[in-house]
C-alpha cells in the first residue's frame, strides 16, 4: 500500500483516484511554480513508486515525492544526453509491468506540445492502464506570470498556440503563415526562439504590423522569470540584447501591451 496522503499537503475531505500498481499516470506539472500543481499532480508525487520526468520539470515539484521515491531524468536539455521517445515509452510499459506506479511528469501540460497523446498510444497498444492529468500549459500561466492576459474582450476572440519547432528542428512547414498574420490576434509560440528571426520574417512578410506589441518571457513562474517586451519588429534584438535563453514563451499582440497595469497592479510578476 502507498502512504496515504500527507494531511499538509492534501486537503481532507476531497476523494481522489486511486494510483493502483502498474499504472502509468501522465501528468502535467504546470509552468514551475508549485503553486500551479494540481491537486491530482501532487496526489500522484505522494503514490508513485517512480517518476519519469523531463527536464521542464521544476526541482522544487520532484522535491514534493518522497524521498525513497524512485525518480528517472527523461528530458533534452542540460547536457545530459537526450532520451529517444521510443526509448522512455519502453521505458514506461516495462516499469508498469513490473508492478509499480508510475508516474511520467512533464511540464506544463502533457498534451500542449508535449507528446503526451504518443505516449498514450504506446501505452493503449502494449495493453498499460493510464490516466492522464492535465496542468497548467506555459502558453496560458507563463503568460499570467508576466502579467499578460491571454485574452482581453476588446482586444482578441481567438487565441493560437504555435510551435516554432518541427519534429525535424526546423520551423514548421505546415503553417499558413499568412493565415496568422492576418486572423490570429494574439499568436503564443512555445520552443519559438531558435527560429524566432525567421518567424519575425514570416509574419511581417505576410501581412502582420512590426508595429505589433510582442513579449518573451523567459523560465516563467520560477524565480529566475525574466521578460522582455517590444514590437515584432524589434523583439529579436531586444531578446539579443537581454540575453534570454529557452524555454521561453513568446506572444504577439495587443494584449502585451496591458502588461504594465497589470503587472504593477498584481505587484509581483516580470523582471
Ligand atoms: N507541455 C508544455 C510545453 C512543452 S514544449 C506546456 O504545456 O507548457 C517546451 C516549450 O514550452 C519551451 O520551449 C517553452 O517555449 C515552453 N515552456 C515550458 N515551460 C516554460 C516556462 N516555465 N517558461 C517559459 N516557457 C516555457
Amino acid at each position: 500500500m502507498a502512504p496515504g496522503p500527507a494531511p499538509d499537503l492534501l486537503p481532507a475531505g476531497l476523494d481522489f483516484p486511486d494510483f493502483p500498481p502498474g499504472w502509468v499516470w501522465l501528468v502535467g506539472a504546470g509552468p514551475g511554480d508549485p503553486g500551479l500543481l494540481t491537486l491530482h499532480a501532487l496526489h500522484a508525487l505522494r503514490h508513485a513508486d517512480v517518476i519519469v520526468y523531463d527536464a521542464l520539470v521544476d526541482e522544487r515539484i520532484l522535491g514534493l515525492a518522497p524521498a525513497a521515491t524512485e525518480r528517472l531524468y527523461a528530458g533534452k536539455r542540460g547536457g545530459r544526453p537526450s532520451a529517444r521517445q521510443a526509448d522512455i515509452s519502453e521505458t514506461l510499459v516495462s516499469l508498469a509491468r513490473s508492478g509499480r506506479r508510475v508516474l511520467r511528469l512533464k511540464g506544463g501540460d502533457p498534451f500542449v506540445f508535449g507528446r503526451g497523446a504518443e505516449e498514450c498510444q504506446y501505452l493503449h497498444a502494449h495493453g498499460i492502464p493510464f490516466r492522464v492529468v492535465s496542468g497548467i500549459t506555459a502558453g496560458i500561466g507563463g503568460l499570467a506570470a508576466a502579467g499578460i492576459p491571454a485574452t482581453v474582450r476588446e482586444t482578441n476572440a481567438a487565441i493560437t498556440f504555435i510551435t516554432g519547432h518541427a519534429a525535424n528542428g526546423d520551423v514548421p512547414e505546415t503553417l499558413n503563415w499568412s493565415a496568422l498574420a492576418h486572423a490570429s490576434p494574439v499568436l503564443v509560440f512555445y520552443m519559438g526562439l531558435k527560429h524566432l528571426p525567421v518567424i519575425v520574417d514570416r509574419l511581417i512578410s505576410a501581412g502582420r504590423s512590426a508595429e505589433t506589441p510582442a513579449a518573451a518571457v523567459a523560465e516563467a513562474t520560477t524565480p529566475r522569470q525574466r521578460v522582455v517586451t517590444a514590437t515584432l519588429g524589434t523583439l529579436v534584438e531586444a531578446i539579443t540584447t537581454a540575453g534570454l535563453h529557452p524555454p521561453a514563451i513568446v506572444v504577439v499582440g495587443d494584449v502585451v501591451s496591458l502588461r504594465d497595469i497589470i503587472a504593477a497592479g498584481a505587484g509581483h510578476p516580470g523582471r
